[in-house]
């Protein structure tokens, strides 16, 4: 296949408009910066900079209002995850029904920061909206290991997260019924034929 080339006027072929609004751009700039002193720098980290609204940080783990764990270490997240930061362990130790996930929560969650490029796909995939990305992205540490953010981190730098469904705790009493078994039959409810 061959491509026609364009065919390129004099002053294009000259290449100084384009030059020009180069410099154009440089010199808006140094205006800017030099003669109205608002430079577009900060001095980090003494200044930082203040995120805007949906900026893709970090991606952390989160606790219901309960306390609880809201990854359930389905690992959707981890098949999803386009540059393979995450690896999840499952399952996790049992815990109290009444209190704790019913089923399974990660033994151990890693993200690999060093891999990680913020892309969402984690939050996006995730059923129990366990996984969100923060505004953090200064991520700092001494050795490659460091960068490797285990569940306890995780869940600290996450936080709580507001579940107003809080499906676990249904189904936590669900569990605590059928401790007892047979299950108790309700009495059948009296009908009242119509005459
Ligand atoms: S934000 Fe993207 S790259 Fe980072 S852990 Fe989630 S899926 Fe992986
Ligand atoms: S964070 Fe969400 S998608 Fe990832 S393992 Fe936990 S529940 Fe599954």
């Amino acid at each position: 296949m061959t491509v026609p080339r364009p065919h390129l006027s004099f002053w294009e072929r000259l290449y100084v408009p384009t030059l020009l609004n180069g410099f154009k751009v440089t010199f808006r700039h140094f205006w800017r910066t030099a003669v109205l002193r608002r430079p577009v720098t900060l001095s980090y980290p003494e200044e930082k900079w203040v995120v805007p609204e949906g900026y893709r940080g970090a991606p952390y783990l989160v606790r219901d209002q309960d306390g609880r764990t809201k990854c359930v270490a389905c690992q959707l997240c981890e098949f999803i995850c386009p540059p393979k930061a995450i690896t999840v362990h499952p399952p996790g130790p049992e815990v109290d029904p009444a209190t704790g996930n019913v089923e399974k929560r990660p033994r151990d969650f890693e993200i690999d920061m060093l891999r990680c490029i913020f892309c969402g796909y984690c939050q996006e995939v995730c059923p129990e909206e366990a996984i969100f990305l923060m505004k953090d992205y200064a991520l700092v540490g001494q050795r490659r290991e460091d960068m490797v953010y285990h569940l306890d981190k995780l869940l600290a730098l996450g936080g709580v997260h507001l579940d107003p469904v809080q499906k676990w705790k249904h189904k936590a009493r669900e569990a605590a019924r059928q401790e007892t078994f047979p299950v108790p039959v309700p009495p059948p409810q009296e009908t009242h034929a119509a005459s």
